[in-house]
């Protein structure tokens, strides 16, 4: 296959979600001042938009400092500029992606907190994306998702408006999902945060995303990954992990291997479909903590919400050019069924009308930011379990990158007629107990009574 092939196809699914992508031909220069580029917070910026950046356009280039990656990143003491230059390489072998300063036609991202022209800076859970010096206070706070969802929305604003982005400044916060800023004292991370019981369902592009983010976290991970699919060249727009050479591969392998390469070791794969292991069916009880349940194969929900499940939090990418956060707590919020039932499973699942319409069977289409996105919502949810007073938001929370970035709530409704309405709430209760999270689920009854 011809770089043109490989290009035509990496590209497919953007074409069918949004009939564009973004112009080959016009250079994007990721550039980062020195301050923030030897902070984790702008390490992790310019590290994901590297990743994002570099497979949605052949045309990257990269200024930035001499400086050394920081001891909290998976890859320390190693070249930030090196790091990001194989991170852009492993997404697409074919771009002659470069290092050189800004010039004339280049559009630039300009990552830091200080310019005269337009930012992008992240920092704890805040986002600034506008002119001049950043409101933004800088956290030490080890979190990853203000950064990384900074230039996830401004790539979403550089798509949609075919890099005529227009002069509109964004103050956004991802813990209280609000627009406004909070003071670097809110929210802020423990030190050693325990992930040991997180199992994944679906290791395609939001899964990979969200666990991504969180292994750029101080978290101890141990994970469980499920997933039956192979990594394909149309998959590799919208996942961080994925790429060129992965093609052929088990996507829980890949995803496995990659998160070692990152430092997390304790990694359980199961190359299979949920339904064709016994593995959640049989579990302990009080096994896992978190379920991050990211699949959409038929018949998935019924096959979790049969078997008693634990904390679900997970992204979508919707139809209109959305991501969104969705979490269901047991026992108290209107289960994954209630959202997704199975009869109407093509309506809900995470791909256009279009793309089903064109091929008569469902294929996934997203935009590459709308993934990253959704991972990033649910990686930012997964951090707030460790704080006290959570949950901070609805059980739904979405972002809107049609026309601009808007940020929004929506309760989830129950739906009769679902399972969760006639399962035994005593059964659900013994299944969970001794998973971390069972008293988010207890207070919240006790507090509805
Ligand atoms: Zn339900």
């Amino acid at each position: 296959m011809n770089e043109q092939e490989w290009r035509k196809l990496r590209n497919s699914r953007s074409m069918l979600y949004a009939e564009r992508e973004l112009d080959p031909e016009q250079p994007i220069l990721l550039s980062i001042d020195k301050d923030y580029a030897s902070r984790y917070d702008g390490q992790v910026a310019l590290i994901t938009a590297a990743s994002l950046f570099s497979r949605m356009t052949p045309s990257v280039f990269l200024e930035v400092p001499a400086i050394k990656v920081v001891p909290e990143l998976p890859w320390r003491g190693l070249r930030l500029r090196d790091v990001a230059m194989e991170t852009m390489k492993h997404a697409d072998p074919y771009a002659h992606f470069d290092c050189r300063d800004e010039r004339p036609g280049d559009h630039t991202v300009r990552l830091g907190a200080t310019s005269k022209s337009r930012i992008v800076h992240g920092s704890g859970w805040n986002i600034y994306i506008g002119s001049g010096d950043s409101p933004i206070s800088s956290s030490n706070d080890l979190n990853p998702i203000g950064p990384a969802l900074s230039v996830i929305i401004e790539a979403g604003n550089i798509f949609f408006h075919a890099f005529k982005v227009p002069h509109v400044s964004y103050m956004f916060n991802a813990l209280h999902w609000t627009n406004g800023i909070l003071p670097v004292s809110e929210g802020v991370l423990p030190e050693h945060i325990d992930f040991r019981k997180i199992w994944t369902v679906g290791t395609g592009s939001v899964g990979t995303s969200a666990l991504y983010f969180l292994a750029l976290t101080s978290g101890i991970m141990g994970l469980t990954l499920f997933d039956m699919d192979i990594v394909k060249i149309v998959n590799l727009d919208r996942s961080p992990m994925f790429g060129a050479l992965d093609i052929g591969k088990y996507k829980v392998k890949v995803t496995a291997t990659f998160l070692d390469n990152m430092g997390i070791k304790d990694i359980s794969v199961v190359e299979k479909a949920l339904h064709e292991s016994d593995l959640f069916g049989k579990r302990s009880h009080g096994v896992p903590d978190i379920l991050i349940s990211a699949a959409n194969e038929l018949n998935v929900r019924s096959i979790i919400e049969n078997n008693l499940p634990p904390l679900q939090i997970y992204g979508t990418t919707g139809k209109s050019w959305q991501a969104s956060m969705i979490r269901h707590v047991p026992l108290v919020d209107p289960c994954s069924c209630c959202l997704f039932p199975d009869n109407n499973h093509t309506e809900t699942a995470c791909a256009t009308s279009k793309a089903e319409a064109i091929s008569g069977e469902q294929i996934d289409a997203a935009l590459p930011f709308l993934s990253f996105a959704a991972g990033a919502m649910a990686a930012s949810e997964i951090l707030k379990t460790n704080l006290s007073g959570y949950p901070f938001t609805d059980n739904r929370t979405f972002l809107n990158t049609w026309g601009g970035p808007r940020l929004s709530q929506k309760k989830l409704s129950d739906r009769e007629g679902c399972i969760c309405k006639s399962r035994s709430k005593i059964a659900h209760r013994q299944m969970i107990t001794g998973s971390k999270h069972i008293l988010l689920s207890d207070r919240q009854l006790l507090h509805n009574r």
